[in-house]
């Protein structure tokens, strides 16, 4: 098995690099190293900046602006931005809808959402969890009754991540309740302007607003807007699904901030001692480290197993150990940085900083923990993942 990059991978390796310095806004950057979460209008500066370098859907087909780019370069690109902190392209439309209209849609609605999704001219949201389906997605109730040339949907969504920017969502619907759970379910793309359609902030543990509850009430969607059969729903949620778990890994982002914080460990003081010297402190912290680059070496091994796999076979089911472990890793580290802050991690507004509250760094780190308790959840839950394992992979 080959762990080391080719000459071609490496040259993009230093191009992707060299972008980032040249045109990352460094007040983005800034604010991504302080693990603060991009505004919506810096997201899409920085996406549109990627696509017109054809880098936001690289992956996509050819004929849609994608470059059938490998695994690898597209972990390639991925860990860089992670590395410099750089806002992610917008995964909704990129990583989730997109490959699924690209699938399964029609050439109308490839010709009308692609090129917009790719640009981030449409914020896509995913509306698949609803209270009482969440792990156990097929059971889910959200209605879609077919009157003449419309859908009528009723329902509820939630956990719908940045709902409040977006313009469309792509939903997982009922529309046949008689049928067996997985066969009665279809793909939907519903224009969140849509009369009928409402949202609910949800404010998650440190105040922040990033899930939404989303309402249907007597919706009207045109059926030229079914994505592949209906009642076949299914086979789409499965294929985007895939798609959602190997992009999980997030190694370069965990190596970032553990390199940020052994130099703050090296200038914090405790009992007159940097805090690198705490023995206790350095053990968990060698011991993230060490984690973080086993499971970047993993990764590589399971990218280099998927580029000799098939196109359109199974995600290699080892890539629900990326999410376990990698979701872990980054809990920890969020621990270790309020470890670290000490009492000055424990406020949360950021217009008090001065010198006697800390480090403006130390003001966040109790949020990002707060914050990073979702990691085992989205996505599908640590335990979830740990089922997989067991039957797919250990034969349980
Ligand atoms: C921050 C955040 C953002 C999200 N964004 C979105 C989004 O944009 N769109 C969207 O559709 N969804 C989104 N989700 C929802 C997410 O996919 C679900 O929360 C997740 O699938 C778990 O479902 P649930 O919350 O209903 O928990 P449940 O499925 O009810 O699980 C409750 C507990 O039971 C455990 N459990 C469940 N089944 C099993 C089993 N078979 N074996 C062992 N243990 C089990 C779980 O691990 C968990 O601990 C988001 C969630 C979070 C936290």
């Amino acid at each position: 098995m080959e762990l080391r990059f080719t000459d071609d991978e490496l040259a993009l390796r230093d191009e992707v690099r060299a972008f980032i310095k040249a045109n990352l806004p460094p007040e983005i950057k800034a604010k991504g190293m302080r693990g603060e979460v991009p505004k919506k209008e810096e997201t899409v500066l920085w996406h549109r900046l990627l696509n017109k370098q054809g880098w936001a859907v690289p992956h996509w087909p050819v004929e849609w602006g994608g470059k059938n780019w490998s695994v690898v370069k597209r972990y390639i690109l991925r860990e860089e931005l992670e590395r410099a902190c750089a806002p992610m392209p917008n995964g909704m439309n990129v990583s989730l809808c997109g490959p699924v209209v690209a699938q399964f849609g029609t050439p109308e609605q490839k010709q009308r959402f692609l090129p917009r999704m790719a640009n981030l001219d449409d914020w896509w949201c995913q509306g698949f969890s609803e209270p009482g389906a969440g792990s156990d997605l097929s059971s889910l109730r959200t209605s879609a009754k077919r009157v003449g040339d419309h859908y009528v949907v009723n329902g509820q969504k939630m956990w719908t991540t940045y709902a409040q920017y977006a313009d469309w969502i792509f939903c997982l619907v009922r529309t046949d309740p008689d049928a067996k759970q997985q066969r009665g379910i279809s793909f939907l793309l519903i224009d969140m302007k849509t009369p009928g359609v409402t949202l609910r902030p949800l404010l998650t543990m440190e105040g922040g607003h990033e899930v939404n509850e989303v309402f249907f009430d007597d919706v009207k969607v045109p059926v030229e807007n079914l994505v592949g059969q209906e009642n076949r729903g299914w086979d789409c949620a499965k294929f985007l699904l895939g798609n959602e778990r190997t992009g999980a890994a997030r190694t370069g982002n965990a190596i970032t901030l553990l390199r940020t914080l052994r130099q703050r460990a090296q200038t914090e003081y405790k009992n007159d001692r940097p805090f690198i010297e705490d023995p206790d402190f350095r053990d968990r912290l060698i011991g993230l480290e060490v984690e973080a680059r086993a499971h970047e070496i993993t990764t590589l091994r399971i990218l280099d197993d998927e580029s000799r796999r098939e196109k359109g076979s199974a995600p290699n089911p080892l890539s629900s150990l990326l999410k376990l472990r990698g979701s872990e890793i980054r809990q920890g580290i969020t621990q270790l940085y309020c470890d670290l802050a000490g009492p000055f991690s424990q406020h949360l507004d950021l217009t008090l900083n001065d010198d006697e509250l800390g480090p403006e760094w130390a003001g966040l780190a109790t949020a990002n923990y707060l914050n990073h308790r979702k990691a085992t959840i989205y996505g599908g839950t640590s335990e979830v993942q740990s089922n997989i394992l067991s039957k797919a992979v250990l034969g349980l």
